[in-house]
């Protein structure tokens, strides 16, 4: 098979991460394409973690890929691949090319390589090997050596690339690249293709910073005669001012989106989906639809960018759509750490009770573990400065009579609670907000909180009359 032929088999997509210490939201929209590819073709979507810089591959650097992709519930199949667990494989196939001819020894020492380098620099030339051991055979002994690739020097490339379409290059622009060091460690370039090749991967679906690396590996895998991928390269994220998506447009690990913006998982999934992807004029798209409809055809060619706006307005629609108990446990840590206590069962039942008038109000989980707390605190609970001066322009003496008007009140349900408000209103020639919203500032401490009679009824009446007397003295 070559590259530019349709593919017919089974489709293996792979998600292939060096660890950062997080899991990027470029990488995880990657990963997202790659696992809609697979699953719309009925194939299958693996993971490889490409750990081979030692330093950086800490444990924790790669449980935070793992965990951000469990929590975007992309699961992959089978086994995740560790690439530096591979090197002696990787070792092996740079030997079989030297013994079938498609490598070399390379003895040029560093310095040589360096005064190389600086000849073409002096002569504006591009810098790359210049082939000096390409046809020797007079090996020195005990001398170390790498592996270099004896790549095509005429002729071109041409990668029929899904996303930008065909992209040739001329082989003299590509050199003799190093497949292994001469201390036997295998280079990026050698890992990745004999990775890709030992999982099965078809479909190589990336950021297109890889598209030049493509050209170089598809000389290895046809020196190797493996079957070619198809590739497909993605334009990456920009920032809202054009600009590569970098630290200070906000947040780059998806964790951040989970801990500090409060976004649910589906909500940050349809978001990466519809960056770079359509379908049509389909703006909220659910997992199953994503799958039928997933095709590389319709990834755009240009960078998109990523605006924090629209995110929060998807995340506040799936916000809105999610269970209720859910969203109760994914508030509570942040609930319970502002109140300074554990939620008992009871304000579980509370909070689960009034949260679809909560969600009306909130885009993220930060809204909401804010604006359930006032439920929550005991009394006296603290006034923000709209309920103080609306607690000191309120009409004199109308706290009182509705303390008197609640006490009395046998049905504590919402409507009977804004009738008794409704009448009180009537009796003093007052409109219903002129009751209303010194009633809110005392049992909420704001000026702003769900429907009032739904907040008096969720709270109960010894609540409301005790929140009542609260305003009251102070
Ligand atoms: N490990 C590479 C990266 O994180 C990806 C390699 C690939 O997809 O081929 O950018």
């Amino acid at each position: 098979m070559s590259a530019t032929q349709a593919f017919t088999g089974k489709v293996v997509t792979r998600f292939a991460p060096s660890p950062t210490g997080f899991l990027h939201i470029g990488g995880a929209r990657t990963a997202l394409f790659n696992y809609l590819f697979a699953r719309h073709h009925g194939g299958e979507f693996r993971l490889r973690i490409e750990d081979t810089d030692r330093a950086r591959s800490t444990d924790a650097a790669i449980a935070a890929i793992l965990d951000g992709m469990t929590w975007l519930d992309l699961n992959w199949d089978g086994e995740v691949v560790y690439q530096f667990s591979r090197a002696a494989r990787h070792a092996e196939v740079a030997h079989q090319l030297l013994a079938s001819g498609h490598a070399y020894r390379c003895y040029a020492t560093a310095e040589e390589l360096a005064a190389l380098r600086e000849e073409q620099r002096a002569a504006r030339q591009p810098m790359r090997y210049d082939g000096r051991w390409r046809d020797r055979t007079d090996w020195p002994n005990d001398q170390p050596y790498v592996i270099r690739l004896k790549a095509p020097r005429d002729g071109s490339v041409t990668i029929d690339d899904k996303v930008q379409g065909p992209v040739t290059v001329n082989n003299a622009e590509l050199d003799d690249f190093v497949l292994l060091r001469s201390d036997g460690t295998p280079t990026y370039m050698l890992a990745v293709v004999v990775d890709d090749h030992d999982m099965g991967v078809t479909h190589v679906i990336r950021g297109d910073d890889h598209l030049n690396n493509a050209f170089r590996q598809l000389a290895l895998i046809r020196a190797l005669g493996w079957p070619e991928p198809v590739y497909a390269h993605i334009p990456l994220i920009h920032g809202s001012d054009g600009a590569k998506l970098s630290k200070r447009h906000g947040a780059l690990g998806v964790d951040a989106y989970r801990d500090e913006l409060g976004l649910l998982p589906e909500a940050v999934e349809n978001y990466l989906l519809r960056l770079g992807w359509g379908h049509g004029d389909a703006e909220i798209i659910s997992r199953d639809e994503a799958i039928q409809w997933f095709g590389l055809e319709a990834v755009g060619r240009s960078p998109s960018r990523f605006d924090i706006k629209k995110l929060e307005n998807i995340n506040g629609h799936y916000l809105r759509a999610a269970d209720d108990a859910r969203v109760v446990d994914l508030i509570a840590a942040r609930v319970a750490a502002t109140l300074g206590r554990d939620l008992t069962p009871a304000d579980r039942g509370l909070l689960q009770r009034t949260m679809p008038e909560l969600k009306k109000r909130a885009s993220n989980l930060n809204d909401l573990a804010n604006g359930c707390l006032f439920y929550l605190r005991s009394r006296p609970i603290p006034m923000d400065e709209g309920a103080i001066k609306l607690l000191a322009s309120a009409t004199p003496g109308l706290l009182d009579r509705a303390r008197e008007r609640f006490a009395a009140q046998a049905d504590w349900s919402a409507a009977a609670l804004e009738q008794a408000a409704r009448d009180m209103a009537e009796q003093a020639g007052l409109k219903l907000g002129q009751v209303a919203q010194p009633l809110r500032a005392a049992v909420t401490g704001s000026a702003q909180s769900p429907g009032l009679f739904e907040v008096l009824e969720v709270l109960g009446k010894d609540e409301v009359l005790g929140r009542i007397d609260d305003a009251l003295v102070g």
